[in-house]
């Protein structure tokens, strides 16, 4: 998923579940944050300690991502959790929708009581959760299982710009990057660039190879994302419930936000006309009673830097926060979770 969705849609659900706006921004920086922390800065002189950075994410095309170590560090936990499902060792790593393993995660993050870093955590968890909902039937890790047969995919859009828009972002994603990429380092959905991220999309492909289900080839984003939506909401009341933050009073019931989400989601746009229908529906009252800090949202990738960090930096304990919580999340998957699926040796 993208920005739309991992910050803007984030926040609106987490206020639509009860939570205050400053928590929820928390929890929908955090969430978005997993995408921007791709810097390997590890000090700060000013603080007159080290502070040792996790990155959570590389950029888009990243010499990184060929890196095994890499894939197991920030692919997998972060963006393609396996869904155990199925026998092979390469069916079980394949991401699903909505998985068990992905419950696992929801409960682990639900159980850090009154940790100083809860809302974060309950972000980079929600990032990871969403990720499910649009990267289901592939690998974070390098596998030919990854590679589509280009010749197959069908795009079925309605508007003739958004087509040109998307194919020609294909063509210079593939004229860039697919032969030393996609081809080559088959990691997660780069041979099909950023078509499982899209919402409104509803597409086809077959895979070159691999033991896939029927779901993974005849996608309905809209379809997905609008479910990814609910188990968002859901898991957001849940936190509400459990941590007493918040006022489960004042939360939307979810047939009372569902058809303007979906509205969202199937609306044909680039991704800033995205964010602004979500703003829109923040400013209409639809999640919440809006106050003036809703209106106002915007999403900073910058602020979270640790680059930024200093004693009296207003994001100080944000960007220590954050780490913290992608850390607790990676070794709960890394060294938890997935030895307990048999997946990992330790
Ligand atoms: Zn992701």
């Amino acid at each position: 998923m993208q920005k739309d969705m991992h910050f803007y849609g984030v926040y609106a659900l987490a206020r639509a579940a009860g939570l205050g706006l400053g928590e929820a921004f928390t929890v929908a920086h955090s969430s978005q944050f997993v995408d921007d922390a791709v810097d390997r800065d590890m000090l700060n002189n000013d603080l007159g300690k080290a502070v040792i950075s996790l990155m959570t994410s590389h950029r888009a095309i990243d010499s990184e991502n060929s890196n095994d170590y890499d894939q197991w560090h920030v692919w997998v936990p972060f963006h393609f959790l396996p869904g155990n499902v199925g026998n092979s060792f390469n069916e079980k790593v394949i991401c699903r929708k909505n998985s068990i393993p992905a419950h696992k995660i929801l409960q682990n993050a639900l159980s850090k009581h009154d940790s100083p870093f809860w809302p974060h955590l309950i972000g980079v968890t929600a990032h990871v959760y969403a990720d499910t909902f649009s990267h289901f039937g592939f690998l974070g890790i390098s596998s030919d299982w990854n590679k589509a047969d280009e010749a197959t995919i069908n795009i079925n859009v309605q508007s003739p710009n958004i087509l040109q828009y998307i194919n020609e972002k294909f063509e210079t994603f593939k004229a860039k990057f697919a032969g030393v990429f996609a081809s080559l380092v088959p990691v997660g959905h780069g041979s099909v660039e950023t078509l499982p991220d899209r919402p409104y999309l509803k597409w086809s492909f077959k895979y070159l190879t691999g033991k896939h289900m029927s779901e993974d080839e005849n996608r309905n984003n809209q379809d997905s994302f609008l479910e990814g939506c609910k188990c968002l909401y859901e898991f957001f009341c849940d936190y509400v419930n459990i941590s007493g933050r918040g006022d489960r009073n004042k939360r939307k019931p979810w047939g009372d936000i569902k058809s303007d989400i979906k509205t969202i989601i199937d609306t044909e746009g680039m991704l800033s006309e995205r964010i602004d229908l979500w703003k829109d529906k923040i400013r209409a009252n639809v999640f919440c009673a809006s106050e003036p800090a809703d209106l106002s949202l915007n999403y900073d990738e910058n602020i979270w830097k640790i680059g930024n960090l200093s004693p009296t930096y207003q994001y100080k304990d944000d960007i220590l926060h954050f780490i913290n919580a992608a850390r607790t999340h990676k070794n709960y998957v890394l060294y938890e979770l997935l030895p307990q699926l048999d997946l990992v040796i330790t």
